[in-house]
């Protein structure tokens, strides 16, 4: 088995991938209707009009990168950094690069992260979207790798970073290099904050895992989306490990708000306004 066997570098840069535009364009599912995952009322598609909000209980729907491209960030501002990043697959894990491949040409995204420098309500940011579509949003050697560099060329930059995060928590096809990537970007984020610059997280349906353990929670400021799943640990792990029933609400960002891990939940539709708002205050560059 090669599964331990050292491999100096673990990614790649591909060329042909390298420095690609990507095209905003919200995706709208066929479907008319669509079940809310939170309070299980059927809804005509329609009614979750374009920020896709639950009428009935307020839940938001997971969005792709690029539809939060469009709803955030002001037009024509997003320039794409660190495209082309590839990983070499540091334990040949079975199928892994046939995987990868078909998420690429389904999502349109080279990996579960999308990074690059916007303007937000006028603010500029360095920006980083991670999208759930993409499997699961899971922290892999590339994601690692990207959040890292957009870190660093925010301190070097001297700019805010501003990240939506996701994540169903580490990529088990990495390993150990997955875990990796949570010391790594944590050491990047606190270089960047002895620099005195902002960084704000904004946690959406679901941020678990090992994204939660290191960089989700390292904000300045950690804004949720309402209802969005925050945690580690599943709910069922937790429940098997201390043999008690947990309330209904555990983990969910309300729960987190009312006990002091997140600073406020913000409505999808409010949060363009909100960021540019927590930009400017923390010494933003138009
Ligand atoms: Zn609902």
């Amino acid at each position: 088995m090669a599964l331990f066997a050292k491999k100096d570098k673990y990614i790649r840069i591909n060329p042909n991938r390298s420095n690609r535009r990507p095209q905003v364009k919200p995706e709208v599912p066929d479907e008319l209707f669509s079940k809310c995952p939170s309070c299980k009322h059927i809804i005509y598609q329609k009614d979750l009009g374009s920020e896709r909000i639950c009428p009935n209980c307020d839940y938001t729907f997971r969005i792709s990168a690029y539809e939060r491209l469009a709803l955030t960030v002001d037009e024509g501002t997003f320039e794409e950094w660190f495209t082309g990043l590839e990983t070499k697959d540091p334990l040949s894990f079975p199928r892994y690069q046939e995987k990868i491949t078909a998420i690429q040409k389904e999502t349109g995204l080279d990996e579960a992260v999308l990074t690059g420098i916007a303007e937000i309500a006028g603010q500029k940011t360095a920006l980083g979207i991670m999208d759930s579509n993409f499997i699961m949003a899971s922290m892999g050697t590339v994601v690692g790798e990207k959040i890292t560099r957009l870190f660093e060329i925010a301190t070097a930059e001297q700019l805010p970073v501003t990240l939506f995060t996701a994540s169903g928590g580490a990529r088990m096809q990495e390993g150990i290099m997955s875990l990796m990537q949570m010391a790594k970007v944590s050491a990047a984020v606190k270089r960047h904050s002895d620099a005195g610059l902002f960084y704000l997280t904004i946690l959406t349906d679901p941020t678990t895992g090992g994204v939660t353990a290191s960089f989700a929670m390292q904000g300045d400021i950690i804004l949720a989306e309402t209802q969005a799943l925050v945690g580690f640990a599943g709910r069922r792990v937790i429940e098997s490990t201390v043999r008690e029933q947990l309330p209904d609400d555990f983990q969910k960002a309300e729960f987190l708000l009312e006990h002091g891990f997140v600073d406020a939940i913000v409505k999808r539709g409010e949060l363009r306004e909100t960021i540019g708002r927590l930009l400017a205050f923390h010494g933003g560059k138009k």
